[in-house]
Formats: structure tokens, sequence, C-alpha cells
């Protein structure tokens, strides 16, 4: 029998051998229609084929998963050569791959290294299987600039933003480890076989993954075009095809571009709430000095497309003896009045040094029956993936940005010359 939880590791083999041997290609998996079309173009491919060139490409990228130009089978032989010498259809690399006990995964995903990065960065993705539905949980930043005092993820500086096509990258790594693709054409024609994969916990839907949430690492809104761009080809209905009423932004309140969000993107929007008084939340999510609960409440309310059917989440950590009383829970009840809402509960998942503990169990349903009895539906969101560290506000990779200094003695350092001092 399989150790539950164990690490897997690392899982890279295959692709890291692909990237070395493709080093000045560059990956079209993850790009957009004017990714695609800039490529094509740069081979020779003339306007009036573009569109077509382009819609082919996407089909068997976010359709079929494919992994080589040789699947394409209505593409020229000719143009699979061209595409083949000037671009991969790599993925990110897997560094590990962890399976909990209740069937939750997580990916520690290696991105490709851009301009000064010394080593190259490093961030997590999580998939939460329940019966009827998977949601992904995907990263926007490696790090965060906001320093929410019981998120580990705050902990990590931030050292960059994901570009749109490593935000798309990871739905296209859970896709494969899942076997979550359209085989059926791409088997036929090509030499790709859907893998053997691990079904402990997947849910019996056709579909593997049927939400995106945008709640792993970073501030997504801190980051917006790439994570828009991201969004826009995660919903496109003739490519990965995930609606974006299945698909949740969470941010800790970054008030102007709620408002700019809702406007371009549309997506569904969480909130991460936490207290209910301005004194606590300055505490425990800083970017409340910049943008008080008035505000942020406010923005919610302007928030495009509310209706009973399309609420806002209010995330709620439950931090024992801080935000957890009954009065807490009365007052919150208060400040949504009139805002379409959901309230997640969330027990708070410790971490290494964290100054926090849970609240008991018994506190956690006092407080819910206060909001249930308000007319909400809370559920409290029950931890997946403890036991490997993939649960909410778990998250954090070891990438470090180096200071300027850092960099230059480690750039005058090459491989096997270390500076003797
Ligand atoms: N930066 C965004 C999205 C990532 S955090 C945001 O803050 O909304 C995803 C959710 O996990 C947020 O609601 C966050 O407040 C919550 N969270 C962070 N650390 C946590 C922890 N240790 N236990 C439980 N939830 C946590
Ligand atoms: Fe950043 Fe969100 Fe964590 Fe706050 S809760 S530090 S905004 S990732």
């Amino acid at each position: 029998m399989r150790d539950p939880g164990r690490k897997i590791a690392p899982v890279a083999s295959a692709q890291t051998s692909q990237a070395q041997t493709s080093l000045a290609k560059t990956s079209l998996a993850g790009q957009d229609r004017q990714g695609l079309a800039l490529a094509l173009r740069q081979l020779g491919v003339p306007d009036n084929k573009l569109r077509m060139r382009v819609a082919q490409l996407w089909r068997w990228i976010y359709v079929h998963g494919a992994t080589s130009f040789d699947d394409m089978s209505d593409v020229s032989k000719d143009l699979r050569a061209r595409l083949g010498v000037a671009h991969t259809l790599d993925r990110l690399q897997i560094v590990t791959e962890q399976i909990s006990t209740d069937g939750t995964r997580k990916w520690l995903a290696r991105l490709p290294r851009r301009g000064a990065e010394l080593t190259p960065p490093e961030i997590e993705t999580v998939y939460i299987p329940e019966a009827d539905r998977g949601t992904l949980c995907i990263s926007s930043q490696v790090g965060c600039t906001l320093n929410c005092t019981f998120c580990h993820t705050g902990t990590q500086a931030l050292v960059r933003n994901l570009e749109a096509c490593e935000i798309v990258g990871q739905i296209l790594l859970a896709r494969d480890r899942l076997g979550d693709w359209a085989y059926a054409d791409r088997a036929a024609h090509g030499p790709a076989r859907r893998p053997a994969i691990e079904t402990r916990g997947l849910p019996e839907a056709e579909r593997k993954i049927t939400n995106i949430v945008l709640m792993g690492m970073g501030e997504p809104l801190y980051n917006f075009d790439n994570v828009r761009t991201a969004i826009e080809v995660a919903a496109d209905g003739e490519g990965l095809s995930l609606s974006k009423r299945r698909i949740t932004l969470s941010t800790s309140g970054v008030v102007p571009e709620i408002e700019r969000w809702g406007a371009e993107a549309g997506t569904m929007l969480a909130i991460s709430l936490h207290a209910v008084g301005d004194d606590l939340r300055n505490e425990l999510v800083p970017i409340n000095r910049k943008y008080p609960i008035k505000a942020l409440l406010d923005a919610c309310r302007a928030y495009p497309g509310l209706s009973n059917a399309r609420r806002i989440t209010f995330e709620y950590v439950m931090l024992k003896g801080i935000n957890d009383s009954i009065g807490d829970a009365k007052k919150l009840v208060r400040l949504l009045a009139g805002i379409p809402a959901k309230i997640n509960l969330i027990p708070f998942n410790p971490w290494p040094g964290s100054p926090y503990e849970c609240s008991p169990w018994e506190e956690i349903e006092r407080f819910a029956d206060v909001v249930n009895r308000a007319g909400y539906a809370s559920p409290v969101r029950t931890p997946r993936g403890r036991d490997i560290s993939a649960a909410c506000g778990q998250l954090k990779s070891q990438s470090r940005k180096l200071r300027a200094s850092q960099r230059l003695t480690a750039r005058t350092e090459l491989p096997g010359q270390k500076k003797t001092r």
C-alpha cells in the first residue's frame, strides 16, 4: 500500500531533459491567442491564415492537452516542423507532487528563470477533489508584498509576479497529472496516450477540474494584467472552457482594483475579511490601513452582477480568542447586511512559528450558528490536505529574491569558482 501523503520527488526528469535540449526555444503552452498569432507570424504564416492556424493550435493545446506538435494532425507537416524548431509545448517543471490521505494534491512547480534571477522561482498549486467537483487553487505571485499576520505566504517576501502563461501553466500541469484532457483525438492521431494516474479521491465527474480559485500564493489584484489575461485563456469556450462563474478571485482588499476587476474580468469574488473592526483588521490584514472596511464593503456593493445567485464570498479565518466571539459574529452579520454574501469560516491552519491558534470546534460552531440564524449558509471550510501543508495559508516556497548586493556577489561567483575570502 502507498504511504499516504508521501512525497514523490522529483517528477521532473522528463521535463528537465526536454527543457535542457530546448534552451533557446520558447514554450507555447499557456500563451493567449495573441501570443500564438505572434509566434505563427514569425514563422511566416500569412496574415489571412493566422486566425485559422491559431484556432487549430488553440484546440490542440487547450482541449486535447497536446505536448508535441506531432500530435496536431490537421496542421501541415511543414508548419509542424517549423513550430518544433522554434518552440516547445513544455510545461512548468514539477519539482514534487504530494498526495494527501484525503486525495488533495499539491505540486511544487519550478518556473523558468527570468532576468537577474539566479535560481528559478518555485510556486505551489493545490487540487482539492470532492465527490462531484474538483477545485484547483492557483498562485498569482511568488511570495506576497502583504504581510497578513496569520498567513504563511505573507512571511515570504515577493520574488516576482507570475507571467500569464505561468498562471495558465498551473492549470495545464494539473490537467496533465489528473489525466483531465480530451485524449481521444490526440491518441488517434499521435503518440500520446492517457497517462496512468493515481485516482485516489478523484471526483466521479468526467471533468476533474471544474472550479478555479485564485487563493494560492500572492495577491492576484497586484498582478492584475497577467491574471486577467490568464483568466481569459481559462474561460475561453473553445479551449479550457472554465466558466467565469466557476472562477473565484480572492483578494485581501485592494479596493481600487476590485472595481476594475469587476468591469474587466467579472469572475466571482472572495474577500479575505477576517475581522469586523478596523483596529483588529489593521493588525491581521495590514492593507486595511490603506483601504478600511467601509471602503472595502462599498466596493463590494458596487461589484457588477451581484444577485442571490451570484454572491460575494467573505472569508473569515477563526483565530482563538482574537476574532471568534459571539459579539464578532453578530457584528459580522450586521456589517454584511444588504450585500448578497456567503460567509466562509476557515479554521486557522497553523504553520511553523505561526503566532495564532485555531478556535476550538465548539467556538466555531457557536459562531456559525449566529451566522446561520441570520440567513447565511456558512459552511465551515473543512481543512483539506493539512498533512501535506496544502491547506489555506500554508503555502510557501523557498524562493527568495536576492538583494542587489547578494546578486552581485553571486554573479561574480561562477560555478566551481567559489570565492575565497
Ligand atoms: N492574497 C489573497 C489570496 C490568497 S490567500 C487573499 O488574501 O485573499 C487565500 C485565503 O487563505 C485568504 O482568505 C487568506 O486570508 C486565507 N489564509 C491565509 N492564511 C491562512 C491560514 N493560516 N489559515 C487559514 N486561512 C488562511
Ligand atoms: Fe498575501 Fe493573501 Fe497571505 Fe495576505 S493572506 S499575505 S494577501 S497571500
